[in-house]
């Protein structure tokens, strides 16, 4: 090692040396936090906190506890003073954010995603440049999302939208799937398919749904996308996220190649959770 130190060259190669051993001990610790039983009121409150613990297959949860378990490990999760019971929060936005992990197999868990942050209410964001149609200047932000730094989260809306389907909406989807998207080295709105061919049909399949959705919302027709995915593709991939998971049934009916692309993306199909729920089955809207 010392020698290592003296000479450049060596010196990289201890660079490399560290690097591998760090991501071989990373992987193996993983990889034991999956395997091993988590702690046994988990189940329980995840059921209380999150509207699809129910629907999940049993694999499904064994998965999902694995990667929360990961997640709690490696992530500082700031609660909020005022937020009743610090480690159901965190555990909520675990249980959230790993959502988008389920339907893969491997021991991947929002690597360069070191902190969150919990407010207790929505707080205040500048708009980009090119804000959506009658939103100008400031907002009020359920979430925030950038490169290298802590993903910031309003806990009254996470708390709420985890909770019921029925909003549309998850914020806590949203901002990890921002970052899904970068991990391509931009938030761009394309995020990382697995081949050439996916990457260039999302392009094309987006954009397209992207106008038809902005047609429809000029038209007054109601739409499982929400307004705010039209501000830009960044902000179309990660509210369609939200869609793909809180409402599958009717991305795919409203965007079928969109709702396909997105399925192959995260390996999985949220719509049999629905289809279980026969309160879901009982909605108005519900097609
Ligand atoms: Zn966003």
């Amino acid at each position: 090692m010392t020698e290592a130190t003296e000479s450049p060259r060596t010196g990289r190669s201890t660079d490399y040396l560290a690097i591998v051993f760090h991501l071989w001990s990373r992987n193996a610790r993983r990889k034991r936090l999956i395997g091993r039983p988590t702690p046994a009121h988990w189940p329980e409150r995840l059921a209380d906190r999150l509207w699809y613990w129910d629907h999940l297959s049993e694999s499904q949860r064994r998965r999902l506890l694995g990667l929360i378990a990961i997640f709690l490990h490696e992530k500082e999760v700031v609660v909020p003073k005022g937020a009743r019971d610090p480690d159901a929060a965190r555990l909520t936005v675990a249980g959230a954010a790993c959502l988008l992990l389920v339907g893969f197999t491997d021991t991947y868990c929002f690597d360069r995603i070191r902190t969150v942050i919990l407010n207790l209410r929505p707080f205040r964001q500048r708009l980009p440049d090119s804000p959506i149609e009658g939103l100008f200047g400031d907002l009020f932000a359920s979430g925030a999302y950038s490169t290298n730094m802590p993903v910031v989260l309003a806990w009254k809306d996470v708390r709420a939208e985890c909770a019921d389907p029925g909003l549309g909406r998850n914020v806590v989807i949203h901002e990890f799937a921002h970052h899904i998207d970068d991990l391509d080295g931009a938030v761009a709105g394309d995020p990382p398919f697995p081949s050439k061919a996916l990457i260039e049909q999302w392009r094309t399949v987006s954009h397209r749904e992207y106008d038809r959705a902005a047609e429809r919302r000029a038209a007054g027709v109601p739409s499982v996308i929400d307004a705010y995915g039209l501000t830009d593709y960044v902000e179309f991939f990660a509210v369609s996220c939200e869609a793909f998971y809180c409402d599958p049934v009717g991305l795919a009916n409203e965007h079928g190649d969109l709702f396909d692309l997105l399925r192959a993306l995260f390996r999985i199909d949220p719509r049999p959770w629905f289809a279980r729920d026969p309160m879901v089955d009982l909605r108005p809207d519900n097609r």
